[in-house]
């Protein structure tokens, strides 16, 4: 795969990027290693300091970088922008929180183990390898790349071939906040390229977000080595409406779920599963509001669909569509790519979904929705688990026992009741089966690339 910025909105190749050869790979990889010596013996503080300056260069240049993102992939503008000023304040959360998060941790009574003194530290890794993928390309990036630097580890990030503009900004950004040269680099290379990385002895750690295959090759290629691995993959995350919910309500936020990012996000709602006496009302509403959604230009602020951040992206998903309805799924609205330039697929809600059909096990990743008509909770319950994934999940009831009964019961990283998921830097983030391992953001994520070192005294 070319490294380039193809801007989907017309199809249209803006810039190509030579990829760095294996002795500026090697260069940058030293650079890190010789940066995390020197981070490791700073103090939070001085760390702080250099996050929170960088931060604020995030949110000088939002507008900015948030053209650059919506050229890169596509994304509605003041979704880009938003999503830089996201980035800056978690920035400030790990700068005001690191220090608490990593605090040693005593033994009430070190007499049990036999000691004066027991306790834990944490303390950082070295450089940790980032493989990132491009649907939020400061986003996904910054939220790994806050927590560690904070934690006194280094980054090397390879971001994913389609968006190198990106990945070149983010290259310079910490060493202008005032890191020292070196903490946080950018590695331009293919996926091809990544193996050497991970089992280089200098590279400690690797997390990726991106696909199941990318995850299952990086993963396997660290325990080759036998070094941490984080992933952080797709889902399929199911949306379920029971009869006592607010059904309005639902719809909306359902829309919002499904279509937020160009309904390329690895959180959004995909399946709708909905109670058969409130399916009718729900399904209409949805449908409508849907069909009424503005799909266009994404520099326009009126947009609120753009493209797909690739034509390969567009195709697979139609090829999801296509065999649905080949084998007797019903469209309600949508179910196509409109004529002309970019690669743009019409916000579709589909139903009458049977099992044989690959929509029902694989990722959308794009603005289509599959509605289930489920009788009751435990059919609900079956359809909401019945795929490989377990990212996160939403949950409209006003019944607070059913509410307990399918909180315990959901195979999910995440319950979100009566709204959509999100992410947010208080709350940790990932998933169980196919989805991943481990956890970011919060506390949770700067403990994932830190030695927990006990401690004994005697
Ligand atoms: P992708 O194709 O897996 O790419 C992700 C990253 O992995 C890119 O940097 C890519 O590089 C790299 N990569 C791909 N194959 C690789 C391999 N064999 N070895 C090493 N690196 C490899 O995924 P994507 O299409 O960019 O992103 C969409 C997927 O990410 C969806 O499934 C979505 O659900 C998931 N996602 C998950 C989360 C989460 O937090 N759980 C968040 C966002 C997205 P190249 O670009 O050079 O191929």
């Amino acid at each position: 795969m070319a490294i380039s910025t193809v801007n989907p909105t017309t199809g249209v190749t803006e810039q190509v990027f030579e990829a760095h050869s294996t002795e500026e790979v090697e260069r940058r990889i030293a650079s890190a290693d010789e940066a995390a010596k020197i981070l490791r013996g700073t103090s939070y503080a001085r760390r702080a300091e250099w996050m929170k300056a960088t931060a604020q260069l995030l949110e000088a240049e939002a507008e900015e970088l948030g053209r650059l993102i919506t050229l890169e992939m596509g994304k509605p503008i003041a979704q880009s922008v938003a999503e830089v000023r996201k980035s800056a304040a978690s920035m400030h959360f790990y700068a005001d929180n690191a220090e608490k998060f990593l605090a040693d941790t005593p033994l009430e009574d070190p007499s049990v183990v036999g000691a004066s003194k027991a306790w834990t530290t944490y303390q950082p890794l070295g450089a940790v390898l980032a493989v990132m993928p491009w649907n939020y390309p400061i986003w996904q990036v910054i939220r790994f790349a806050a927590p560690a630097l904070m934690a006194g580890n280094t980054g090397l990030l390879k971001h994913a071939s389609n968006v190198p503009q990106s990945a070149i900004y983010l290259d310079t950004l910490f060493e202008r906040g005032g890191f020292p040269a070196g903490s946080f680099r950018t590695l331009l290379i293919g996926g091809s390229a990544v193996a050497p990385v991970i089992a280089d002895p200098r590279v400690k750690a690797v997390t990726l977000t991106g696909s199941e295959p990318a995850g299952r090759s990086v993963a396997s290629i660290a325990a080759d080595h036998v070094k941490k691995s984080l992933l952080e993959l797709g889902g399929s995350d199911p949306f379920v409406v029971m009869d006592s919910a607010n059904v309005p309500a639902a719809a909306a936020t359902a829309v919002r779920a499904r279509i937020s990012n160009n309904g390329q996000s690895c959180i959004a709602g995909k399946r709708f599963i909905v109670h058969t006496d409130v399916y009718d009302e729900f399904a209409a509403e949805f449908a409508r509001l849907m069909g009424e959604l503005v799909v266009g230009d994404p520099m326009d602020p009126a947009t609120q669909v753009g493209p797909l951040a690739t034509a390969d992206g567009r195709d697979e998903l139609a090829g999801l569509v296509d065999d649905a309805v080949a084998l007797g799924a019903q469209v309600l609205v949508g179910g196509s790519a409109p004529q002309g330039e970019g690669y743009f697929y019409l916000p579709t809600v589909i139903a009458g979904l049977s099992d044989e059909m690959r929509l029902v096990q694989e990722e959308a990743f794009g603005p289509v929705a599959s509605l289930y008509r489920v009788r009751d909770r435990e059919e609900a319950l079956q359809v909401a688990n019945q795929t490989t994934f377990g990212l996160s999940s939403a949950l409209w009831t006003n019944d607070a026992a059913e509410e307990q009964w399918f909180l315990e019961r959901l195979e999910a990283g995440a319950v979100f009741i009566n709204g959509m998921t999100v992410s947010n830097q208080e709350l940790p983030f990932g998933g169980i089966k196919r989805s991943g391992f481990g956890r970011e953001l919060a506390a949770e994520g700067i403990r994932e690339f830190c030695n927990l070192k006990t401690l004994w005294k005697a």
